[in-house]
């Protein structure tokens, strides 16, 4: 293969194998459509563009889905407000064939504070694939995300990552994640030669030992030896030893792979490896190939599936505007969940009941995008300026049908913004919309104030940098935000309302949905009314009081 920088070939169109005449269960039946989820620095992005260089989407490390530096000519202000914080908060999304596959890989961004737009991509996706740091295990400020995992009762693959570097025991760390996020470990390859000194692994299904050799610099797959338990024995000595011993203390704790467990989320196959030389990466693709499942008929608010075959169908699970510089617009990502989506197809907006002609549909990779012209269940595809269409959306086509919506989560924080300057009220005013659609942060108002002073409700501290940060620079209106007294939140209804705002410690306020926010300054505040008042309607949110 020609050793040419950049990304060439591996994208759609030239890729993917010719496009048999096929029903939408056919191609359901060989997609992927999953999430990596892991702690900021656990190797993510290097484990994604991994897994583009098996994909064959990648022909050299040159060609770096996040080439921290490189990208910013192309990128928008607030993806300098990432670099600048070294962390990720757009989400993209990747499609690659494997094997006889397409895969779909779906980017969520590392850090806890955002783990509600985790959760909505999750919406999306079939299952994740956890990355850990083999020094570090499961860390504290991750476990919400792993949480919001575990609460969809998702199907849960783990890659034990770094381990050619000094590492932890790693029957600790499966103890660690038992414990930890209360999912069952259970390893699929098993490391051989400790961290630092990483010689390959054992299949635990096969009982082979996999060797690898580096290449350099990790820009082309790792070479891999297959050797008998014998010859093994020979030629790794006392690793060798040392790892059967270990597989023997396993086996008698019963961690085989079971794949009932696995898809309902309550075991999880483990794998170890090294994204960085890219020991073991290829054993985790085949990994999500062959366990995570295939898109499957999406349950319907009646609980009454929709068939693969059924007409188009789609879910809408992310709103993101002004992705880049060079595309200043909005675009809305939906997963198609049934039947094939053709360009141009004119699809109804099921909230409300409108028609949407979907003459720009795009495909997003990475920072680059392509018109898409068909898609089918389990792919995701970007709709330019679909201005009507909104998160939990659902389109469809001849047979109606609606999809439950993605839950807000509870938030945490609640700021008031004001615009800094009166001048740009109208500017102010329309950015604060745009980052409600696209639940950046969440806004409450008060109708009797409107669009003055509305509180903005996050989950973390970095919601609201964001928001700022977007203001100033994509809308012209420097916002002035400041804390109120109010700590938690809970569902309220108009019958309750007028009670609840004549109390001390309380207010009523509302998303732009209607939905009535009743906000309290303290869970013991709030366990009081609830005591003193039960006749009052006060329902928890998702995802209430995570780490
Ligand atoms: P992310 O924040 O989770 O996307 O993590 P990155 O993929 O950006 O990786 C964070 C750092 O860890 C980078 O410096 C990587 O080069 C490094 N890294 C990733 N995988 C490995 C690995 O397998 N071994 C070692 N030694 N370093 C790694």
């Amino acid at each position: 293969r020609p050793d040419r920088p950049g990304r060439v070939a591996g994208r759609r169109g030239d890729r993917l194998p010719e496009p048999v005449p096929a029903d939408p269960s056919q191609e359901a039946a060989r997609r992927r459509t999953f999430a990596i989820i892991s702690h900021p620095d656990a190797g993510k992005t290097t484990l994604t563009e991994k897994f583009l260089l098996y994909g064959g989407a990648l022909t050299s490390e040159a060609g770096s889905v996040k080439a921290k530096g490189a990208r910013r000519s192309a990128t928008s202000d607030w993806m300098e407000l990432e670099q600048k914080r070294g962390i990720s908060i757009t989400s993209t999304v990747l499609q690659f064939p494997y094997r006889d596959h397409v895969i779909n890989l779906l980017d969520t961004p590392g850090h806890r504070d955002f783990s509600e737009d985790t959760y909505r991509v999750l919406a999306a996706a079939d299952a994740a694939v956890m990355v850990l740091d083999a020094a570090k295990g499961i860390e504290p400020q991750t476990l919400k995300l792993f949480e919001v995992c575990r609460e969809r009762d998702m199907p849960l693959l783990t890659f034990i990552n770094k381990w050619d570097r000094p590492g932890r025991d790693p029957l600790e760390l499966l103890d660690e994640i038992e414990a930890q996020i209360g999912v069952h470990p259970a390893p699929v390859t098993w490391p051989v030669g400790i961290a630092g000194d990483f010689r390959g692994v054992i299949d635990r299904r096969t009982g082979d030992f996999i060797r690898f050799t580096r290449t350099a610099g990790g820009a082309t797959e790792a070479g891999e030896e297959l050797l008998a338990p014998d010859e093994a024995a020979e030629r790794e000595g006392e690793a060798w030893t040392a790892a059967t011993g270990e597989l023997e203390l396993l086996e008698a704790t019963g961690a085989d792979v079971d794949e009932e467990s696995f898809l309902a989320g309550i075991s999880t196959p483990v794998y170890f490896g090294s994204a960085l030389t890219n020991f073991g990466v290829r054993l985790m693709l085949d990994g999500v190939v062959d366990l995570a499942p295939a898109p499957a008929p999406r349950v319907d608010v009646k609980d009454e599936p929709r068939p693969l075959d059924a007409p188009f169908s789609g879910f809408v699970f992310k709103v993101q505007a002004n992705m880049d510089r060079a595309h200043r617009d909005r675009l809305a990502f939906f997963r198609v969940c049934s039947g094939r989506f053709e360009r141009g197809m004119v699809v109804t907006i099921d909230r409300t009941g409108r028609p949407f002609a979907t003459k720009y549909a795009q495909q997003v990779f990475g920072q680059d995008r392509e018109t898409v012209e068909e898609a089918w269940p389990g792919d995701v595809v970007g709709l330019v300026n679909a201005t009507d269409v909104r998160i939990g959306d659902t389109l469809w086509v001849d047979q109606p049908v609606t999809f439950a919506g993605i839950p807000s989560f509870a938030p945490e924080l609640f700021w008031v913004a004001r615009a800094k300057d009166t001048s740009r009220f109208k500017q102010f005013r329309s950015g604060i919309s745009q980052l409600d659609e696209e639940g950046v942060v969440q806004v409450l108002r008060d109708p009797e104030i409107g669009d003055q002073a509305p509180v903005l409700a996050a989950v973390g501290q970095m919601q609201f940098e964001v928001a700022a940060h977007r203001l100033e620079n994509e809308f012209g209106a420097p916002v002035e935000l400041s804390p109120t007294s109010y700590t938690v939140a809970r569902r309220t209804d108009a019958e309750s309302e007028p009670a609840l705002k004549s109390m001390r410690g309380v207010d009523v306020l509302r998303r732009a949905d209607g939905t009535r926010l009743a906000l309290f300054e303290s869970s013991y505040w709030l366990a009081r009314v609830e005591g003193d008042h039960p006749e009052l309607v006060l329902e928890r949110l998702v995802a209430e009081g995570g780490s």
